[in-house]
C-alpha cells in the first residue's frame, strides 16, 4: 500500500490560491473543523458562506465571529465548493437533502475524512469534483494554529476529478485553512479512511483507553490505592506522549530511567504480546471489509443502543471518578481542564 503513498510534501509556494478566486465555499456545520475552517478561510480571503439549520445553536456563534449563515440548501446553491463538515453519521441526510439538489456541474465536494464517500454512503455525481483536505489535528488546533501563524499539517486526496483542476484546488482550500504552512501530504480516501479508523480503535482511542483501564484495574484488585493507580496509568501518560510528540520514542526512553527503559523493553512485548497483534490485525480486517461501516450505520439507525450504553458504561468507571477527585486537588492541572473543554466546541 505503500504505492499508494506520493511523499510529494506541498506548502504554500507550491499552491495558486488564485483557485479559490471568485468561488463561494459554503461550509457546512460549525462543529470542531466547521468553525476552524470557515473562520481560517474567511481571513484568506475566501468568499465564505457557512451552512446551518434554522433552528441550529451554532447560528449565533457564527454570526457573531462575523460570518454569513444561510441554511445549508442556501449555502449549497450559492456555492461552488461544498466543505462537508457536519458529523459523518448525518452527512449521508445532509447530501440527500440540501446538497444534491444544488449541485451545478463542476462544483466541489469537499471532505475532511473519507467515510462516506469510501463507503458508498454518499455517491455524487460524475459531473464534479470530490475532494479531501483532512487536517490532521482537532479543530480547535486548526483555528488556533491559524491564528498564530503557524500550520496545521493535512492530507490531499483526490477522488473525482471531473474539471482537471481537483488538486490545485483542493491545495488552494488547504493553503486556505493553514495547512499548506505545515505540509500536506497526497493520499487516497481509501487510506485515509482505513488508517484514520484503524488508529482510533486499535491505539489512539480505543488502545490507549483500554490499556489505562487495565493497568489501573490491575493495580487497584491488587490492593493498591486508586489514586496511586490514577497517577501512574493515567496522569503520566500526558507526560510520556509529549516526549514522544517532541522526540519519537527514543526521546521517551532518553528521559525516563534506565530501569524504567529496561523493565519496558522486556516487560513492554510481553502485555502487548502476539495475540494483541493478531487482535489489531482482526480489528483492521473488519475497517477493510466494510464490518465495521456497516455496524455502525447500522447502529446509528436504530438510534444507538450500544453506542449510549458504551459511552455510559466508560463514564461511570471508577478511574474517572477518581480522576476528578484528583485533578480538582491539582492546581496545574485546572488551567489545562479550562483549555481541554473550551477545545471541545
Ligand atoms: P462536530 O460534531 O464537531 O460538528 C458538527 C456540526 O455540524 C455541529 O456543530 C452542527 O453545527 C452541525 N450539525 C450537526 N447535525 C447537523 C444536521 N443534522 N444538519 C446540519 N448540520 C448539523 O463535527 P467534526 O468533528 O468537526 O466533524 C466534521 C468532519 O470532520 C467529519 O467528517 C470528521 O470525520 C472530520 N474530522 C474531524 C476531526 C476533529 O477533530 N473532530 C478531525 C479530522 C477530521
Ligand atoms: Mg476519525
Ligand atoms: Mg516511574
Ligand atoms: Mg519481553
Ligand atoms: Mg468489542
Amino acid at each position: 500500500m505503500t504505492d499508494e503513498f506520493n511523499t510529494e510534501i506541498y506548502y504554500d509556494d507550491d499552491v495558486d490560491e488564485s483557485y479559490l478566486a471568485n468561488t463561494t465555499v459554503a461550509v457546512l456545520g460549525y462543529g470542531s473543523q466547521g468553525h476552524a475552517h470557515a473562520l481560517n478561510l474567511h481571513e484568506s480571503g475566501v468568499d465564505v458562506i457557512v451552512g446551518l439549520r434554522e433552528d441550529s445553536s451554532s447560528r449565533a456563534a457564527a454570526q457573531e465571529d462575523g460570518l454569513t449563515v444561510e441554511t445549508p440548501e442556501e449555502a449549497c446553491a450559492q456555492a461552488d465548493v461544498i466543505s462537508v463538515l457536519v458529523p459523518d453519521t448525518v452527512q449521508p441526510t445532509v447530501y440527500e437533502n440540501a446538497i444534491e439538489p444544488n449541485l451545478e456541474e463542476g462544483n466541489t465536494l469537499q471532505f475532511a475524512h473519507g467515510f462516506n464517500i469510501h463507503y458508498n454512503q454518499i455517491q455524487p455525481p460524475e459531473h464534479v469534483d470530490v475532494t479531501m483536505i483532512a487536517p490532521k489535528s482537532p479543530g480547535h488546533l486548526v483555528r488556533r494554529n491559524y491564528e498564530s501563524d503557524e500550520g496545521t499539517p493535512g492530507l490531499l486526496a483526490i477522488y473525482q476529478d471531473y474539471t482537471g483542476d481537483a488538486k490545485e484546488r483542493a491545495l488552494a482550500y488547504g493553503k486556505g485553512i493553514g495547512c499548506t504552512r505545515a505540509g500536506v501530504v497526497e493520499t487516497t480516501f481509501r487510506e485515509e479512511t482505513e488508517t484514520d479508523i484503524f488508529g482510533e480503535q486499535a491505539v489512539l482511542c480505543g488502545g490507549i483507553a483500554e490499556l489505562i483501564k487495565v493497568g489501573y484495574e490491575t493495580l487497584v484488585d491488587a490492593g493498591y490505592s486508586p489514586e496511586m493507580a490514577y497517577f501512574e496509568c493515567m496522569n503520566e501518560m500526558k507526560l510520556i506522549v509529549d516526549l514522544m510528540y517532541e522526540g519519537g520514542l527514543g526521546a521517551m526512553w532518553d528521559s525516563v530511567s534506565d530501569t524504567a527503559e529496561y523493565g519496558g523493553l522486556t516487560r513492554g512485548d510481553d502485555v502487548i504480546d502476539d495475540h494483541v497483534r493478531e487482535n489489531m490485525e482482526e480489528v483492521l480486517e473488519q475497517v477493510q471489509n466494510g464490518e465495521f461501516a456497516t455496524e455502525w450505520i447500522a447502529e446509528n439507525q436504530a438510534n444507538r443502543p450500544v453506542y449510549t450504553q458504551l459511552n455510559q458504561a466508560e463514564k461511570d468507571h471508577e478511574i474517572e471518578e477518581v480522576g476528578e477527585r484528583l485533578r480538582a486537588l491539582f492546581a496545574w492541572e485546572e488551567s489545562e481542564q479550562e483549555t481541554e473543554s473550551d477545545d471541545e466546541r
